[in-house]
């Protein structure tokens, strides 16, 4: 039977709860055992798609297509595993589901209430993903422990160790353990008031997690232990480190994975982490400095494109690179090229996104890219706007645009698909998910991807219109990628140029540490090579393991499920610009 640990947070939000649980499944997995993670978010939307990145970070997208929290990014960096929609609920998602059992008559006349009704469903949440192939369910609840919402996942999670009896359950609270520059002391009085908050939900944690600036002394553990009645060992500190793939051998170092082991009685020994200790090191190796430009619209929230930010640290570390990123707000199209902002870029990203806004900023970043030969990766509307850049300048077509911002463009060259054009209700328009793209034999991302199947996750309403398509062909510009029957354009690369690659497709969300999503991996190598040619006074640096020939973007678990995207998810309203 799967045990469970709960993470939970206390003091202040934004304490790194996620990556305390991405780690402490890291070190489990590294044991040798079957782990999986979930995200208990407390507020009231249903999921995450509808929620503005500018607040609330990227929206990850798994391969069922669900729109997730996220953390959930992390969870499957951390442990290269693929979670499904089933490892992300919120308080809203849980709700509905009440609801609709009410509507249906399910609770026969009955009184429907907080407890047992949504509790019992957040338990069945949990439970469900306890199956027989997983040994450890890791949950973390989202939000702060002393939260008004909060409070029916707390009772859930205080229940489920009576259901699953007390020796299969193990709580973790992350605490802040604020610095106090007057005093010049490390303060643990935040920590025993969140513990005494959690205590009153009936939840006496068995070990600590504390978050602070520097290590914690002998003193400051022993007091912890001794206010908050958890073993000394169990008092665990995490001081800041300068990586966030260091945690997992820091939390080791701590004995996080030893008192968890000793909570739920796991009889297995001492972790392999071998594999993670190379991704550290390579990370740290990794120094010859290289400038990336990322053209977006939430510049100044950089979670807002965590996963696009973490595939780029992934495949740099391969080649040996580090990246610098330049944040370019894309609102300001002329400026972007009359103040020479894009002049001193070894590579170009333009990420995916939603709304007129920073579009006309995106097609001039690739228009820049596409005459001065710097590699340019384009991800789903990055894909968007280099088509319509291409229409425009390269082909002459006027105005050309995706119908999402013009719809009256003479040329939209991106649109909506027939399908969805009647569909007023944008939710369940979305393509979500991952979709299978064949490859042309001999085309640059078929030689990324050293192979010519491949699978995607994606996110989004609009595609290429296949009216243009012989127009954009009897150029250079090719469709060296497609869906299987050929209909959807999921590639497209330039001729002549050294790389400039867009696709439909998010390949960020299955970049791994261990594994870089091949696209990214092409792409830095293109930059990192325009870089050597930009300072050829410099050695070139030797690398026998370069970022494509290791990366396959294809998960350790091997589930790769085909052409699972369904429709579903809500439009991302909040993410659309308004008119
Ligand atoms: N807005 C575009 C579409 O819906 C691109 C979406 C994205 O980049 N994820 O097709």
């Amino acid at each position: 039977m799967a045990k469970h640990i709960f993470v939970t947070g206390g003091v202040v939000s934004g304490l790194g709860k996620g990556l305390t649980a991405s780690s402490l499944g890291t070190l489990l997995k590294a044991k040798g055992l079957r782990v999986t993670l979930q995200k208990l978010d407390p507020y009231i939307n249903v999921d995450p798609g509808t929620m503005n990145p500018f607040e609330h970070g990227e929206v990850f997208v798994t391969e069922d297509g669900g729109e997730t929290d996220l953390d959930l990014g992390h969870y499957e960096r951390f442990i290269d595993e693929f979670l499904t929609r089933a490892s992300n609920a919120t308080t809203g998602g849980i709700y509905q589901a009440v609801l609709a059992a009410e509507r249906r008559g399910d609770y026969l006349g009955k009184t429907v209430q907080v407890i047992p009704h949504i509790t019992d469903e957040i338990k069945s949440r949990i439970t469900s993903l306890a199956t027989d192939d997983v040994d450890i369910v890791i949950t973390e609840v989202g939000g702060t422990v002393g939260d008004i919402e909060i409070l029916p996942f707390l009772e859930a999670i205080r229940q489920i160790r009576l259901d699953v009896g007390r020796p299969n359950v193990c709580y973790v609270h992350v605490t802040l353990v604020p610095f106090i520059g007057a005093s010049g002391e490390l303060k643990t009085k935040p920590t025993q008031h969140s513990v005494t908050e959690l205590r009153s939900r009936g939840i006496a944690p068995d070990v600590i997690v504390c978050r602070s600036e520097a290590e914690l002394g002998g003193d400051l553990r022993r007091k912890i232990s001794s206010m908050c009645d958890v073993d000394l060992s169990a008092v665990i500190s995490a001081a800041n480190v300068s990586s966030l793939y260091e945690l997992p051998l820091a939390m080791h170092e701590e004995g996080l994975d030893t008192v968890v082991g000793e909570v739920l009685g796991l009889e297995v020994g001492q972790p392999d982490l071998t594999e993670w200790e190379a991704v550290v090191a390579r990370g740290e190796a990794a120094v010859t400095p290289m400038r990336i430009g990322i053209v977006g619209k939430y510049v100044s929230l950089v979670d807002a494109y965590l996963s696009v930010v973490e595939a780029l640290n992934h495949a740099s570390a391969f080649s040996g690179v580090k990246p610098t990123i330049d944040w370019i707000q894309a609102e300001d199209a002329e400026g972007l090229l009359a103040e020479g902002r894009l002049h001193d870029l070894d590579g170009i990203i333009i990420p995916g996104g939603f709304g007129p806004r920073g579009v006309e900023g995106k097609v001039a970043a690739a228009g820049w890219a596409r005459e001065h030969g710097v590699p340019c990766l384009g991800l789903c509307l990055g894909m968007q706007v280099m088509t319509v850049e291409y229409a425009r300048n390269a082909l002459g077509m006027e105005r050309a645009n995706s119908s999402e911002f013009d719809p009256t463009t003479p040329y939209p060259v991106i649109d909506i698909m027939d399908s969805q054009r009647t569909v007023t209700d944008k939710g369940g328009t979305m393509r979500l998910g991952a979709y299978i793209a064949r490859l042309e034999p001999g085309s640059q991302v078929a030689e990324a991807y050293g192979r010519e199947v491949v699978s995607e996750r994606h996110r989004h309403r609009y595609e290429f219109n296949p009216r243009f398509r012989s127009r954009f062909e009897e150029s250079d510009l090719r469709c060296s990628g497609t869906s299987p029957d050929g209909r959807l354009v999921e590639f497209i690369e330039l001729e002549g140029h050294p790389f400039w690659v867009g696709t439909q497709a998010h390949p960020e969300f299955k970049s791994r540490p261990t594994r870089p999503a091949p696209l990214f991996a092409a792409f830095v190598e293109a930059a990192a090579r325009r870089l050597t040619g930009r300072t050829a006074a410099a050695e070139p640096g030797e690398s026998t393991e370069t970022a494509s020939s290791k990366a396959d973007g294809e998960p350790a678990n091997g589930r790769d499920p085909v052409g699972v995207g369904a429709g579903g998810g809500l439009a991302p309203a909040a993410d659309s610009d308004p008119a």
